[in-house]
């Protein structure tokens, strides 16, 4: 691990020198662990029911200015099938969070459903949050073989004013151990920039992705939204937070190295060439949106989400193009597994 006290340092004051030092450093430990290959995810944001309420998030359950959907299992199959045909290799099914026996069935016949049409060709990862062991475990059982569930923040008390009282960091916190021990390739990842979150906070963060011994990191910038809680508190400062990210990206891959790191949507909200950058810090995956278009802004966690207008074909090529520029090349037709994982397992 780096030092402690420099990493917050170079956190704390974002100096360009130093910045550019972690960011080399991070992009030389990058190509040396998981290569000069950028791997892509479809992202399905195939629902925003959602129970929780998350101070900060823009389909939180009070947020009744939403236009609630769901995207039936047909519709979801089809962007599966066009993932499967533009050669992405694998998707990741994220929605709000829903722990009824209908939902938890609705995603066993989904992942069984994509596994046979593509005749397996296509690797499962899911976002839905919190659920129950056995949840998780017949979710494993029908085939997906990853699971992304952000901590949000690793320090108990920030997440705790993030949250309503009923939505408990320690049951998320035992979430990631349950998905580990059944088996799944974990991801787990932070938001960069919040109220009330210090460069301390952040470090520990990178501490706990460590400790925790996560496969893969999915983290951004904090963005607002308009009609939650947390806006009213304080508005982000987006330079600020877009810069963090980049940073915590760089300090991520220096201390954990072998991980996979997300270049995340949020990034890109940021900065029209936020997802290049990410890579240039270390990153290696990008997550394409292939939701179909008349889903998406009901999909808006905060504001001016990117690439609202843009369906997958162009969206596809457009990402091509960005990754060739920067000098590397995209894994198509690769899963592109998380060597820490492959090696944890071994
Ligand atoms: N229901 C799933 C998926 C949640 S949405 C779950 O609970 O894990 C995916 C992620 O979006 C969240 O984990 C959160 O980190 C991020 N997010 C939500 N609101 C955001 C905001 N205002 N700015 C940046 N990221 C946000």
């Amino acid at each position: 691990m780096m030092n402690k006290q420099e990493m917050i340092d170079i956190l704390s004051s974002l100096e360009p020198k130093a910045m550019n030092s972690i960011f080399k450093r991070a992009y030389a430990l990058k190509l040396k662990y998981v290569g000069n290959t950028v791997y892509f995810r479809g992202i399905i944001e195939f629902s925003n029911l959602c129970s929780n309420d998350c101070y900060y998030c823009g389909i939180r359950s009070s947020n009744d200015r939403v236009r609630r959907f769901t995207m039936t299992e047909q519709e979801i199959l089809a962007a599966a099938r066009f993932a499967d045909q533009a050669g992405y290799a694998s998707l990741v099914l994220q929605a709000g969070e829903r722990d009824d026996p209908e939902f938890i069935d609705f995603i066993e016949g989904l992942i069984i459903g994509i596994k046979n049409e593509s005749s397996n060709r296509l690797g499962i990862t899911l976002s839905l949050g919190e659920q129950r062991y056995e949840t998780f475990s017949r979710w494993f059982k029908a085939g997906a073989h990853r699971y992304l569930l952000r901590i949000e923040t690793s320090n108990p008390d920030l997440y705790k004013k993030l949250h309503p009282r009923n939505q408990d960091y320690y049951s998320r916190r035992d979430c990631l151990n349950n998905l580990k021990n059944i088996g799944y390739q974990v991801g787990t990842g932070v938001m960069i920039g919040l109220p009330f979150q210090t460069a301390a906070d952040l470090v520990e963060d990178i501490i706990f992705f460590k400790k925790q011994d996560i496969d893969m990191i999915g983290m951004g910038p904090y963005i607002g939204h308009h009609a939650t809680p947390l806006y009213k508190v304080e508005q982000p400062d987006n330079q600020r937070n877009f810069l963090l990210s980049l940073a915590m990206i760089a300090l991520t891959r220096i201390n954990l190295l072998d991980v996979n790191i997300a270049a995340t949507t949020a990034l890109q909200a940021l900065d029209d060439y936020g997802r290049e950058k990410g890579i240039k810090a270390g990153a290696n995956i990008i997550m394409p949106n292939i939701t179909p278009l008349q889903y998406r802004d009901g999909y808006q966690l905060y504001d001016n989400k990117p690439c609202l207008d843009e369906n997958a074909d162009q969206c596809q090529a457009c990402l091509t193009k960005r990754i060739i520029a920067i000098g590397e090349q995209v894994g198509f037709n690769q899963w592109g597994d998380s060597p820490h994982f492959l090696s944890r397992v071994k």
